[in-house]
């Protein structure tokens, strides 16, 4: 979940790292830290937010032409500041950064401390450092001495490495982590994800587990078990633009709205790829989809979908329970695992699991080059541009409208139908947020003092629900719970009484008239009920209006939307950060 951003080049970097770092923010963290060599290695550190690192550093003395930055998520040791990165070896030579977790980080420990070493923080890299410098006798080289370090290793490790007896490079290495390497022009960079160098490069590289890369300013080698490999560079599409506020107040408003500029891109795919899996579906005895949070409900949305339009049945699974089934999944099965960032860990786990078993695993991702992208037999990209506030949005919308192109492929209707059918779906989503930007402003002024909010719908609705119920709650604070809504009278309408709302997703579709019967029971407890439909009735307190005449297929999507608007506003008028809410962090890399 933290970031890493290095730097190797011409110019004082100070600056361009700590910029880097803010771009890295919204991957979740709790402290902060920068080095740079000039001469010995200068390093800064803080509690809390990169901004307070920012104001100990004085720009015009603080300054390198190598240098690495860090956002820390503690997991060994409390956020304080000898916890946070970067850490140095005994000698105060060499500084790492790390992101992951050493497993056998206590008995490395026990024995440093027995050939007596002093350690300055109680986490696990300050070990890796310190090894680092033991094996970096006088005449060997920093990448010998990473190298040499890292069979030692267990765990999950990107490891920035940087040394002042050798100012002029950073060494990375990365295991079940995430990094990438920005390729510039006498500068190169280091990174866990494309957006921290997209101002100054969109060239990229990807290291792969068990690599090890050296950069100076003007090369970029990558080695494995000591002998060069070569790897390709991607040219990254995705704009710095993309990844700024342009004018909004939060990334997740943005995010919201750019939805009609963004869905249209899906089709940007490679068409023949998306027709093999289609056609891997097609022969699969069981295929089964992987995922959590957003990506889940988006995952019951395209099980639907491809059921009701393809014929195709899929299970879905959670992939933190993934493991619990795994014995019955065999070479018949296929896979659809899905990511926004494709570093879920739950989801890199399960698929890990899966592929020992012999099953095919496509990937649904948006995050070029990600770990998902790199151990998956085939991938579709959601094409969404960087999503950077942590509840997901955009890459939802995207995600549902694959598997109406894969339902399409399925179909032998992709070439005919795909570009009609998504660019008639961005038209309508842009209607939705156009005629709900009022009334769901108003509905989240009403809502926001609510203790709990409940979402019902029947069918494809069911998912629209719970997901309306995930954001609502992990913006607003407010408790928001999610059901089919024939399961209220089995136990939640106890809790409905005067006043409690109740948002009924209730288009018109042929869940529509017992969708009606389950918000009477609401009614008849004088709840307030909150209709999300393109049908209105009398029977609705307050009213979302989605688009008339849509194809039922989309009616999830249509549905959703105003919901994210609803979490967002409910969200911000109760004073939250709504790009990071607490506890939370977008690229979830632990179990
Ligand atoms: N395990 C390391 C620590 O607790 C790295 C955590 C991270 O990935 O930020 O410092």
């Amino acid at each position: 979940m933290c970031g890493i951003i290095g730097y190797v080049g011409d110019k004082n970097c100070a600056r361009i790292l700590v910029d880097s770092l803010k771009t890295l923010e919204y991957r979740g963290y709790d402290s902060a830290g920068i080095v740079v060599v000039n001469g010995k290695l200068e390093v800064k550190k803080a509690v809390g937010r990169v901004a307070g690192l920012e104001s100990q550093i004085d720009y015009s003395t603080f300054n390198g032409t190598t240098g690495m930055a860090h956002t820390r998520w503690a997991t060994h040791g409390k956020p304080s500041v000898p916890n946070s990165h970067p850490h140095f070896d005994q000698s105060g030579t060499v500084a790492v950064i790390h992101n992951g977790i050493i497993e056998n980080f206590a008995e490395l420990k026990s024995g440093l401390l027995s050939r007596g070493h002093v350690f300055a923080s109680e986490t696990d890299t300050e070990v890796v450092s310190h090894l680092i410098g033991e094996n970096y006798s006088s005449d060997s080289t920093l990448e010998e001495a990473v190298a040499k370090t890292l069979p030692l290793l267990h765990g999950s490790y990107a490891l920035g490495v940087v040394s002042s007896r050798d100012p002029g490079k950073i060494v990375a290495v990365r295991k079940s982590s995430p990094l990438v390497i920005g390729v510039g022009k006498g500068e190169n960079f280091i990174a866990s994800d494309v957006p921290a160098f997209l101002a100054h490069t969109n060239k990229a590289l990807v290291v792969d587990d068990g690599e090890l890369a050296v950069l100076t300013p003007r090369s970029v080698e990558v080695f494995r078990r000591g002998k060069r490999v070569k790897k390709d560079v991607w040219k990254v599409t995705w704009t710095p633009e993309a990844a700024k506020l342009g004018g909004y107040p939060y990334f997740m408003l943005k995010e919201i709205e750019e939805q009609p500029a963004t869905i249209p891109r899906v089709v940007a795919q490679n068409e023949a790829g998306i027709r093999r899996v289609a056609a891997k579906l097609k022969g699969a005895k069981r295929v089964v989809m992987l995922a959590c949070g957003t990506s889940r409900h988006a995952a019951l949305i395209g099980r639907y979908i491809l059921m009701k339009d393809a014929g195709i049945y899929c299970d879905v699974m959670l992939a933190s329970e993934f493991s619990h089934f795994a014995q019955s999944m065999d070479r018949g099965t296929v896979i659809i695992a899905i990511s926004q960032s494709g570093e879920t860990a739950d989801v890199m786990d399960a698929v890990r699991s899966a592929k020992a078993r012999g099953v095919c695993v496509y990937s649904i991702v948006n995050v070029l080059g990600s770990t998902l992208t790199r151990e998956s037999d085939g991938v579709i990209y959601m094409q969404a541009g960087p999503e950077v506030g942590v509840a997901a949005t955009k890459s939802f919308s995207a995600t549902v409208l694959m598997f109406s192109l894969l339902s399409l492929a399925l179909q032998g209707r992709y070439r005919k139908d795909a570009k009609g059918f998504v660019d008639g779906a961005a038209a309508l989503v842009k209607k939705t947020i156009e005629d709900n930007r009022g009334t769901v402003k108003a509905l989240a002024e009403e809502l926001k003092g609510s203790p709990a909010v409940y979402f019902i719908g029947r069918g494809i609705n069911f998912a629209t629900a719970i997901e309306g119920a995930l954001k609502f709650k992990e913006i607003s604070y407010i408790h928001a719970e999610g059901m089919p809504a024939g399961e209220l009278k089995h136990g939640t309408l106890s809790l409905v009484e005067k006043g409690v709302p109740v948002v009924t997703i209730n288009p018109a579709d042929d869940t529509y008239e017992e969708t009606v019967s389950n918000t009477m029971e609401v009614r008849a407890r004088e709840g307030l009920v909150i209709g999300v439909s393109d049908r209105p009735n009398k029977i609705y307190d307050r009213f979302i209006r989605i688009p008339e005449g849509a194809d039922p297929l989309l009616y999830p999507l249509l549905s959703t939307v105003p919901l994210q608007m609803l979490a967002y506003y409910v969200g911000v008028a109760r004073g939250n950060d709504v790009d990071k809410p607490r506890n939370l962090a977008k690229s979830v890399t632990v179990k």
